[in-house]
């Protein structure tokens, strides 16, 4: 059973999720938005190891934190992302573009690519494409949990901005429609920002979804 710690981190109000299958104490951290060494302390705590860094998309606020995770601990977590977001990565994640800085953290070990299934312990999770808000945006979707953490692509009554650089409103709702409306209606959906939803809910409630778009 997937345990799961989320915090809410850095300028934006991102959530970051530390997931651990405890039976083995081996933990991944989705997204680590913000303040690496909060999340780090949490892991330490509940001695769980974090060994992955996951990253849905190459957004500042999704992974300022990683380089302190990455280098808060020996041996160093490996880091995944789309390679289409790489480039996205190097710059900082944009950051530049909102009048931050970010300390850039170093590049990604594993490219992420559609259908890959990535391990925690005994917990398998499926990655799915899904760009629009970003280019290289992938979503991981844990089938036997239910559960999908979902980035910046849905969220609770809403879906994810397409007017920066590499986005895509028809894009985006393309990969709303095959990779998030195609589970199942009670699969959690662990969004970027704001609280969790449900697959069903935001079928039935997304005024994005249901106001003729889709068709
Ligand atoms: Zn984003
Ligand atoms: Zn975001």
């Amino acid at each position: 059973m997937l345990e799961i710690v989320s915090f809410v981190l850095g300028p934006a109000g991102t959530n970051a999720y530390l997931v651990a299958d405890p039976s083995e104490g081996t933990a991944a951290v989705i997204d680590p938005a913000w303040d690496g060494h909060v999340i780090t302390a949490e892991a330490k705590k509940r001695r769980w190891k974090i060994a992955k860094i996951w990253v849905t998309h190459g957004h500042f606020d999704h992974f300022a934190g990683a380089k302190a995770i990455v280098e808060g601990i020996e041996p160093a977590p490996v880091v995944a992302l789309h390679p289409g977001d790489l480039p996205l990565w190097q710059m900082q994640g944009g950051a530049p573009f909102f009048g931050m800085h970010i300390d850039p953290a170093p590049d990604p070990d594993i490219p992420l690519s559609h259908g890959q299934i990535l391990e925690l312990g005994s917990i398998k999770f499926e990655v799915r494409h899904a760009p629009g808000h970003s280019p290289g945006h992938v979503v991981f979707y844990c089938a036997d949990e239910k559960l999908v953490f979902c980035g910046d692509v849905i969220f609770l009554r809403g879906i994810g901005r397409t007017d920066l650089p590499g986005g895509s409103f028809q894009t985006l709702m393309r990969s709303i429609q095959t990779q998030i409306l195609s589970l199942p209606d009670d699969t959690r959906l662990l969004s970027g920002h704001g609280p969790e939803t449900t697959v069903g809910e935001e079928r039935r409630e997304n005024p994005f979804l249901t106001n003729g778009f889709m068709q």
